[in-house]
């Protein structure tokens, strides 16, 4: 069930990252605990991965067990306007079932990449839509078996949600929809979609937005005024077509990123006395 010493930059939209000491991709909650449960027994760190769409790993990989849920992890249900959602199912794909199935409130994610597990990690939104308000139950397990939050029980916020505050495995999320006509959905996600192809770099490897929304501020405008559009480190870009985004040019490395990150950083903080966060979650270490 373990690989070893796993190239991480296989399993990352960015194409970057060290290996992972350990990396395992369960496919059920058993063979999810029971890895865990190895974990916890040789004193491993546990890091969990979706499709690393929103990950920047250092060159020096991450050390312990990566559990990956993605492909390998993916169960979806549809019960009148509830959706029950292995952590592994693209978020995207769950918005197209939505829509299948007449249920309005998730149009917001077609096109985002990535799972529900790390949709629901991330608070994942778009276009004035969350994820965090449509959650009804979240599943998780730890090494010491499985539990479950209910809708009373969730903190969300912008980017924030209360699984990034403990150490649980998301392994299922509900969502409750509104049941709507479906050539309006179907409209508004061609119409988001159409946005982002519009917008955003796709054409290239990216982990999404690179920084967080500062309150007041928007980031994009921000780097392009501050003259950082088309920046190069090494194989590392800032896009010229949405500066928000850092872009792999092709022969990238996880310094690449972090050192352009940082040069950003000191700019806008220079330039307009605020301090940008990264959105991407910047995972392992650097040796
Ligand atoms: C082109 C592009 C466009 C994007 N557009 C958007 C956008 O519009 N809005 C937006 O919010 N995001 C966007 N993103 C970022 C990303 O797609 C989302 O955040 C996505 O929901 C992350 O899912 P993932 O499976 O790839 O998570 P990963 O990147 O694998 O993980 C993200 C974080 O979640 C944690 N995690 C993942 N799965 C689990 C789990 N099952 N249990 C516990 N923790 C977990 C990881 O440890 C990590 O810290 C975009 C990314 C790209 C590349």
């Amino acid at each position: 069930m373990f690989a070893q010493n796993f190239p991480l930059s296989r399993v990352t939209s960015l194409g970057v990252g060290g290996p992972a000491d350990y990396f395992a991709r369960p496919t059920s909650t058993d063979e999810l605990i029971a890895a865990l449960r190895f974990a916890e027994e040789r004193g491993l760190e546990i890091t969990v991965l979706g499709y690393g769409t929103n990950v920047l790993v250092r060159s020096g990989g991450i050390r312990g067990l990566v559990i990956q849920l993605a492909d390998n992890f993916a169960h979806v249900s549809v019960d009148k306007a509830i959706i029950t959602a292995s952590a592994g199912c693209m978020f995207g794909s769950v918005s197209k079932l939505a829509a299948y199935h007449s249920l309005s409130g998730l149009e917001f994610a077609v096109g985002i990449p990535g799972g529900i597990g790390g949709a629901l990690f991330m608070n994942a939104g778009a276009y004035d839509g969350e994820i965090g308000p449509l959650v009804r139950r979240v599943d998780f397990v730890t090494a010491s078996g499985t539990g479950t939050w209910d809708a009373d029980e969730f903190t969300f916020s912008y980017r924030f949600s209360r699984a990034q505050q403990e150490k649980v495995v998301v392994t299922s999320v509900t969502l409750e929809l509104q049941p709507s006509n479906q050539r309006e959905i179907l409209a508004k996600m061609e119409d988001l979609q159409a946005r982002r192809r519009a917008r955003q770099p796709l054409e290239f490897p990216s982990a999404g937005s690179t920084f967080k929304r500062p309150a007041g501020h928007y980031v994009g405008p921000m780097i392009e005024q501050a003259g950082l559009k088309g920046l190069r480190i090494g194989g590392a870009e800032v896009s010229t077509k949405h500066a928000g985004f850092i872009i792999n040019r092709g022969n990238a490395t996880s310094d690449d990123f972090l050192e352009l990150i940082a040069y950003i950083q000191r700019e806008i903080k220079q330039r307009f006395d605020v301090e940008l966060e990264p959105e991407i979650r910047i995972l392992g270490c650097d040796q």
